[in-house]
């Protein structure tokens, strides 16, 4: 399930390198930490089955990760911006990059040492935007505070 989200600055890029699960190439995967989205009060929201960027936004991406890219999913069974491998290819969905603990994007809260491997970074916004997408709160926070800055 996605929402329209209405994101004011700042919006950041939070990532790391892993491995491809099918051909063990080192990666990165992103995906987008929004501290300020209307009607979530202070909650920092991680942002995951992206659907809608505004162009602002795409272009800066595909500069910054190319890999990270517009892809048909076969379990969301609809497009969205996934992370790919830049040697085959193979999509690394966000449901793997997300939703199980110990996850990329879902560090053990307990352990801001897992949080401290994820990158950080300011995406450039001048004016607020609307990114339709699914979101997670909880563990935005502790991100924005141990993610090392870049
Ligand atoms: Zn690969």
């Amino acid at each position: 399930m996605t929402d329209e989200l209405k994101i004011s600055p700042p919006l950041y890029l939070i990532g790391k390198k892993i491995h491809c699960w099918r051909c063990s190439a080192r990666m990165p995967v992103v995906t987008l930490l929004a501290p300020s989205v209307e009607d979530m009060g202070e909650e920092v929201c991680i942002l995951s089955n992206v659907r809608y960027l505004p162009n602002e936004l795409t272009s800066y991406l595909q500069k910054r990760v190319p890999t990270y890219k517009l892809k048909h999913s076969k379990t969301e069974g609809e497009k969205y911006y996934a992370n790919t491998c830049p040697e085959c290819g193979v999509l690394s969905g966000d449901f793997f990059l997300h939703s199980e603990p110990g996850a990329p994007f879902f560090p053990e809260d307990e352990d801001e040492e897992e949080a401290k491997l994820l990158y950080i970074t300011e995406v450039p916004l001048s004016t607020p935007i609307t990114i339709r997408a699914s979101y997670s709160m909880g563990l935005g926070d502790v991100i924005l505070k141990s993610a090392k800055r870049i």
